[in-house]
């Protein structure tokens, strides 16, 4: 369980989340809704390290953890970015492999194998040696996870899974979250999209403009 107490964060002057307390349960898909501009981005930042906050605290499982700590044993939480950020220059079992190797310093037989079940499990078998330009949207997307995924996250936190994706790939999105959710992943997707939050989200989270 993620616990989130009294969360607050700030640009200079400009409060954007203001003590904001949450908690996602184990096995749970919990979507962050809310109006452009109401700080969704910016929670799941928070959440993912990516940006320090003013104030607040992060417990798993009673146990409290900094999500800006990058040299972790255990990853808590694991991140999808909207624009996939996969590196260019690496091939996909490349972009996969890194982090457990450089952060987590596993073998790379280990690790190599361990992708490859995942790229199986995600429907990318045969994608190993390709390059980021040479996948589509949906595949780069999985890709995305798979990379996500072979850091054995507790948590799979996504932004916006579904905003550049056509309606075919955005149920293709849903299933995988739900497989996911299937073998027991905690996941917390950042989304505009109703219907998607509707469908997938076992709890909807509603972030609103601070005046
Ligand atoms: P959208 O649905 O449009 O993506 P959002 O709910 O995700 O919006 P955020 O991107 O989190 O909203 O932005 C919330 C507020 O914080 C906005 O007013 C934005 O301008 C501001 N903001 C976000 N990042 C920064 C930053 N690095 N520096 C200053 N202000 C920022």
């Amino acid at each position: 369980m993620l616990e989130i107490k009294n969360l607050t964060k700030k640009f200079g002057t400009k409060t954007v989340i203001d003590d904001l307390s949450m908690t996602v349960k184990d096995n749970e898909i919990m979507a962050i809704v809310g109006p452009s501009g109401a700080g969704k981005t910016t929670l799941l930042r928070c959440i993912t390290g990516l940006e320090h906050v003013n104030s607040g605290e992060f417990f798993w499982n009673g146990t409290k953890f900094d999500p800006a700590e990058t040299d972790q044993k255990n990853t808590i939480i694991g991140v999808v970015f909207q624009d996939y950020q996969l590196f260019p220059n690496l091939t996909v079992m490349g972009n996969i492999t890194l982090a457990p190797t450089l952060v987590k310093k596993e073998p790379l037989s280990k690790v190599t194998t361990d992708a490859r079940e995942l790229l199986k499990r995600l429907g990318l078998e045969g994608k190993e040696s390709l390059y980021p330009y040479q996948l589509s949207g949906g595949q780069k997307q999985r890709v995305a996870i798979v990379r996500a995924l072979a850091m054995s996250p507790k948590i799979l936190c996504y932004d916006e899974p579904t905003s550049a994706l056509d309606p075919a790939l955005r149920d293709e999105v849903a299933e995988i979250i739900l497989s996911l959710k299937k073998q027991e992943m905690t996941q917390i997707v950042v989304t505009h999209d109703m219907d998607f939050a509707q469908n997938v989200a076992d709890e909807i989270k509603r972030v609103e403009q601070i005046d």
